[in-house]
């Protein structure tokens, strides 16, 4: 999809700080009453003070670094200009010239399935405004409620360019972005409203909307998918696109138009004067230093240490939390065969109860591992394993191996039982000898009702196979 151009502006909440940007008030106001967490500053009664709060410029200066961005010697703070009932003090304490960081990249996968780099124009830093709730849709409420609680929240703005030619694309940049704040440490992705996202979209030639305050990137790629349609519909009709910024409605899934679009121009933007300008140059050497290991980094040194294929190193490493957790099953159990049963089968099956790996012991998933590589369990019997810890039927994988006779057959007891079958089953070792190589499938099926199952079917095959070929 060419002829789609996407541009994403992402307000990420840096979330992970303690107090507001401006203000000592707490962060944690994700439960608590409406309003409880506000002070003059937030609340910008007149005659208050911003402080600026000097870790949430570390925290941005790293997000900078790790977006590959360059970090400005010196940085400033702007108002930005508007009324809206979330924004006390009738303007927004933003930047403008003198970003914290800009011109910046990040590698995802394109729908050609080819990595490349998104580049990216700036990331600043900003204070959250405060949030509306709705009665019902934006659109038709009845009434709307404020609740400050978000007020001076510390955010920082990344700023992509028009790079992203899909819903699929913009989501994988998103997830990209996520997974490179949360290896910062400087972001808790599971928050409600931590991410939230204005998509500028447009088709070639024509005017661009803008999608405002999209939360959720499945969300992102509704909108998205929604607003391609509708644009190329009015096209096809010969209707022009006007520039215009447009919500995005979850409940009904279609974007509605909410204002025409503002210009810079129109915010009056001018320097913060109750806040000083900012030299940082002298603080990047020591934040650049003390960098995490970042997921693409993470990824290449998986392959290479652990040998590992680049799907499942990459799978692996999308997560921060799941990195860990296979590094620590690894250091316990054989890496190749921790690696296929986390991403291939814990993974998916974590997804599927909507669960997260803290959830799950890195022991006992060693000791799985273990079971497998000496043959003491079957496939199936570790998934039924799994299945069952996640599900809280049972302790330990040992105990549900012992209550629920999931240990492999002893071999001899399988060659037993081959031995067996085979003498018992006349006419399907007719059958092979004719030619049908299926009638083997019938001996196997003789051998795994013999040993219930704790044998693998691949295995008997082999068996089955090699002692009919003797007769
Ligand atoms: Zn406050
Ligand atoms: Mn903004």
């Amino acid at each position: 999809m060419e002829d789609v151009i996407i541009g994403l502006e992402i307000h990420v909440q840096l979330n992970r700080l303690r107090s507001k940007m401006f203000c000592g008030c707490s962060t944690d106001y994700h439960n608590s009453e409406p309003n409880s967490h506000t002070c003059p500053v937030c609340l910008g009664l007149p005659g208050s003070l911003p402080v600026l709060n000097k870790k949430a410029v570390e925290f941005g200066i790293k997000v900078g670094l790790a977006l590959n961005c360059t970090i400005e010697e010196e940085t400033l703070f702007y108002r930005k200009n508007y009324y809206y009932p979330d924004l006390p003090k009738g303007f927004q304490i933003s930047q403008y010239d003198f970003p914290l960081a800009t011109r910046g990249h990040i590698m995802i996968l394109g729908d050609d399935g080819v990595e490349r780099d998104i580049r990216i124009n700036r990331a600043h830093m900003e204070e959250d405004p405060g949030r509306l709730v709705h009665a019902g849709t934006i659109d038709r409420a009845k009434y709307t409620m404020v609740d400050y609680n978000r007020c001076g929240m510390p955010l920082l703005e990344v700023v992509t360019e028009p790079d992203l030619h899909s819903p699929k694309e913009a989501r994988a940049f998103l997830d990209k972005l996520k997974s490179i704040l949360e290896y910062l440490e400087v972001f808790d992705g599971s928050l409600e409203g931590s991410m939230r996202v204005d998509a500028n979209i447009s088709l070639k030639g024509g005017d661009r909307t803008e999608i405002k305050n999209i939360s959720g990137f499945k969300g992102v790629e509704k909108a998205l998918s929604y607003e391609i349609t509708r644009q190329k519909n009015m096209q096809r009709r010969n209707i022009k696109v006007v520039q215009e910024t447009r919500h995005f409605d979850e409940i009904r899934n279609i974007t509605v138009s909410i204002r025409s679009k503002v210009g810079a121009h129109d915010y009056r933007y001018f320097p913060e004067c109750d806040l000083v300008g900012l030299r940082i140059a002298s603080w990047v050497p020591a934040i650049k230093a003390a960098l995490p290991e970042l997921p693409d980094a993470k990824r290449k040194r998986f392959v290479e240490q652990y040998n590992l294929s680049d799907d499942h190193a990459k799978s692996l490493t999308s997560e921060i939390k799941v990195a860990n957790f296979y590094e620590a099953v690894a250091a316990r159990a054989p890496p190749k065969l921790a690696a296929v049963w986390i991403a291939d089968v814990l993974k998916g099956e974590l997804n599927y109860r909507d669960q997260t790996v803290d959830g799950f012991s890195q022991e006992h998933m060693a000791e799985i591992v273990n079971m497998l590589a000496e043959s003491k369990i079957t496939e199936d019997g570790a998934v039924q394993i799994i299945r069952d810890l996640l599900d809280g039927r049972g302790s330990s994988p040992d105990e549900i191996v012992k209550s629920k006779g999931l240990g492999k057959a002893k071999d001899d007891v399988v060659q037993k039982a081959v031995r067996e079958a085979v003498a018992e089953s006349a006419d399907a070792v007719a059958d092979y000898k004719a030619g049908s190589e299926r009638a083997l499938n019938f001996i196997v099926g003789v051998v795994m009702k013999k040993t219930r199952g704790k044998a693998s079917p691949g295995e008997v095959h082999k068996l089955v196979k090699a002692e009919v070929e003797k007769m």
